[in-house]
């Protein structure tokens, strides 16, 4: 096998879209996987299209899930430059040398003139395409349009009959009619290529093994094999991937939530958890084993296990999987990761600078229930507020009356003042009996504890927490709610 180039070739139109992100990944594993280069072209010739800041945004989504580029922006290479907007002359010269082969031809129809045509083939219901009127034009009318001052178009011949084959690494043999394919523009009249032109002459000169993409583009196959043929180009393979669809099985938009990359950076997605989870959309190892490492996913990636069934975006799994890798951190790993979400917080953001100690010990006791790194900061709140801010009525549980939880809590209060060493072990060990003593059930007298403490009647284990808050915090924040189950009374 020649030596396995893929490539990301990203139109910085807008954000990243989770499904360009998954043809970068596959396209990066591949050639991982063989020891391959991975190289990153940016498609900019859609001038009106172009959106700035995009570029970065798409190179700084690929940083963020450790997809590292061997050219491209930033890194370059031999074969730059990386962006097609600063290599127009390569267009121009192939678009030059098919028009003197006889393979294509300048076009001079006006806008105006194609529109009507448009809508001559609507209405006499005739298939839709550049119906060839400057194919065949003679010398003497080109040199007349162009004395005009009209600035042609270059169009490619597609040949009128016969079929165009090419196999798909994933698809198999397409066999397309040529009668069904029209005279596309490959050069535009403000000097730019379309899409078709300046991808195959990029794909060729840049040595490009395998082109790994959306299965949208399956269609412009034959147009591309057709000029590879006409310049004599040996076209590389090709691997289309299938459709992401959202967990209705409509195509994957913005009514599934989140769809642009940057959007699961933000909410504390885990890049590891990511890649694996995207890895999955569209290949699998066995159908069965759903946490591969990175490097497992390089090991055993091939294009035989991608499938042809459009692959599904479960929003669910994925933040199972996340939690998984969440919980595979060590203490230091997860403080590493949630830091910046807890310094995007106030609150916790201050806790982090003026006390890291106590936020370390913080974190921990929430590791097992974080879905995502942007929880944590609304889970730990608790933690760093001065009051507490909760309905008194969550301290009294099932079965509990106002007195009662009062008299729970006032015990509870100098037993805890005088407990030497507060953490977890000696607060099991006084509070058990201490419910016992009460005659409540420990479920009773934890939870009227825990909404004193936390304002929360759900949170972390409650020894840990209260060992953590430390006994000044615990013994004000029972004082508080006593308070409140006083004010109720009232
Ligand atoms: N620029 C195209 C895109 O935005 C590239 C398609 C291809 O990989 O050929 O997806």
């Amino acid at each position: 096998m020649t030596k396995v180039r893929t490539r990301f070739a990203p139109s910085p139109t807008g954000f990243p879209h989770v499904g360009n992100i998954r043809t970068a990944l596959f396209a990066w594993l591949f050639a991982r996987r063989h020891g391959g280069s991975f190289i990153i072209r940016i498609e900019d010739t859609d001038v009106a299209r172009r959106v700035e800041g995009a570029v970065e945004t798409i190179l700084g989504s690929l940083r963020w899930l450790g997809l590292d580029w061997d050219e491209g922006p930033e890194v370059g290479g031999k074969y730059g430059p990386y962006f097609q907007s600063q290599r127009l002359d390569k267009y121009h010269e192939i678009a030059q040398q098919l028009i003197s082969q006889g393979d294509a031809y300048h076009c001079y129809c006006s806008p105006q003139r194609l529109e009507e045509m448009r809508a001559e083939q609507v209405r006499h219901k005739q298939p839709s395409g550049y119906d060839r009127h400057c194919r065949e034009l003679s010398q003497e009318e080109r040199t007349k349009k162009e004395a005009e001052g009209i600035i042609p178009v270059v169009r490619f011949k597609t040949p009128l009959e016969g079929q165009t084959k090419f196999n798909d690494l994933i698809w198999g043999e397409l066999v397309f009619e040529n009668n069904t394919l029209d005279d596309f523009i490959m050069l535009k009249s403000d000097g730019y290529p379309t899409y078709h032109l300046a991808n195959i002459v990029d794909d060729h000169l840049m040595e490009i093994s395998h082109i790994i993409r959306a299965e949208e583009w399956l269609s412009s196959v034959p147009r591309h094999v057709l000029m590879y043929q006409a310049l004599g180009f040996e076209p590389p393979n090709f691997a289309h991937l299938p459709m992401l669809l959202g967990a209705d099985r409509s195509k994957l938009s913005k009514r599934h939530g989140a769809v642009s990359i940057t959007e699961y950076y933000e909410q504390g997605y885990l890049p590891e958890a990511m890649v694996n989870f995207l890895a999955l959309l569209g290949w699998s190892l066995d159908d069965r084993t759903e946490i591969l490492s990175r490097q497992e996913l390089i090991k055993n990636f091939s294009l035989e296990r991608v499938s042809r069934t459009a692959a599904i975006f479960n929003r669910d799994k994925l933040n199972w999987m996340n939690g998984v890798y969440i919980r595979s951190l060590t203490a230091d790993e997860f403080f590493e990761a949630a830091e910046p979400y807890l310094m995007m917080d106030r609150l916790a953001g201050e806790a982090v600078i003026s006390s890291e100690e106590y936020v370390r010990n913080i974190l921990p006791l929430v590791q097992e229930r974080a879905k995502t790194l942007a929880e944590v900061a609304e889970l730990t709140q608790f933690f760093f507020v001065e009051e507490l801010d909760y309905a008194p009525n969550l301290l009294i549980g099932k079965n509990m009356s106002q007195e009662s939880t009062s008299e729970a809590l006032k015990t509870a209060q100098p037993r805890l003042e005088q407990l030497k060493v507060f953490d977890a072990e000696s607060l099991e060990a006084l509070l058990r009996p201490l419910a016992v003593e009460l005659g409540l059930k420990t479920g009773q007298l934890f939870g009227a504890l825990r909404t004193a403490v936390t304002g929360r009647t759900a949170a972390p284990p409650l020894f840990q927490t209260m060992a953590v808050l430390g006994k000044g915090r615990c013994l004000k924040r029972i004082e508080a709610a006593l308070d409140r189950l006083t004010r109720m009374s009232r």
